[in-house]
């Protein structure tokens, strides 16, 4: 018995696995969107529905605007197909890339890669699917702790996620008027494939972001997907506009 569902974007692996995993135990159906990784998209299916859960899973690239409308339609045949509705009730603008590189040597084409993935499409995204949105559903954007605090390396990663916490609050602003909340995430550094995997893969960067954390371990998926099921959760429901940081305390 699902309650509500979730669209979430790059849910076939890292955080965004683990936001379904989370959500899916909290009774909402999932709907998840994968680029590459059909296999794991289909792997992820079958474990929410081995947990009793419901799940459906839809192609995306959420640089390709053009492939929106189809993508829109997509998850229109899905709400009313596999789970007998017309509109979701959370979006999770969860999938992107992380783009290492020094400020003086960042490429235009991967200042592009950027821009395409972080902001123009979860802004032309979400446009496209608010009138599936249920009025007094939610947005969660994924920004990063990198707006707060800094390291050499994501100069141009780091502003397309301060720009997703300002759009946040205008969102906000808008789509309150359909009692929209919409908040943002800002996860610390979690060991995922998420630029290259280095947090998870290379001991010298997993241990020198150990050290930075006042809870004195890298982040994990799961660390992630509980809080968002959490921040999604009726409780939380007066939380709007805003942004919450969950690092485990890094450099605090
Ligand atoms: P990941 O690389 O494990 O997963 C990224 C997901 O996004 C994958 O499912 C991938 O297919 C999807 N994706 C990437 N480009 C896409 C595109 N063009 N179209 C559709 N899907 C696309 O990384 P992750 O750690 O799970 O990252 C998820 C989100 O969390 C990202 O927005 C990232 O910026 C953010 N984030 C990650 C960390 C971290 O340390 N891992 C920290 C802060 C914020």
């Amino acid at each position: 018995m699902t309650d509500r569902i979730a669209l979430i974007s790059g849910a076939s692996r890292g955080l965004g696995r683990a936001m379904a995993l989370h959500l899916a135990g909290s009774r909402a159906g999932i709907i998840g969107t994968y680029r590459t990784g059909a296999a794991e998209a289909d792997a992820l299916k079958h474990e929410i529905e081995a947990k009793g859960g419901k799940a459906a899973m839809i192609p995306l690239d959420v640089t390709d605007t053009s492939g929106f409308p189809r993508f829109t339609e997509a998850v229109a045949a899905t709400l009313r197909d596999t789970f007998s509705r017309q509109q979701f009730d959370y979006l999770v603008n969860n999938a992107g890339i992380g783009v290492r590189a020094n400020f003086a040597e960042t490429t235009e084409a991967q200042f592009d890669a950027l821009v395409a993935t972080h902001l123009r499409g979860p802004v032309f995204l979400t446009q496209r699917l608010l009138p599936l949105i249920k009025d007094g559903g939610r947005i969660l954007n994924v920004s990063s702790g990198f707006v707060r605090f800094t390291l050499p390396g994501y100069s141009v990663y780091a502003a397309m996620k301060a720009a997703t916490e300002v759009l946040t609050r205008f969102m906000a602003v808008e789509l309150g008027e359909r009692r929209i909340r919409v908040n943002a995430i800002a996860p610390g550094a979690i060991a995922t494939d998420f630029a290259g995997g280095a947090v998870r893969d290379n001991e010298a960067v997993h241990a020198f972001v150990a050290q930075g954390i006042a809870l004195g371990r890298v982040g994990l998926p799961d660390d992630i997907g509980g809080a968002v099921a959490a921040i999604l959760s009726d409780d939380m429901g007066w939380a709007n506009g805003t942004c919450f940081d969950i690092s485990g305390g890094q450099m605090l």
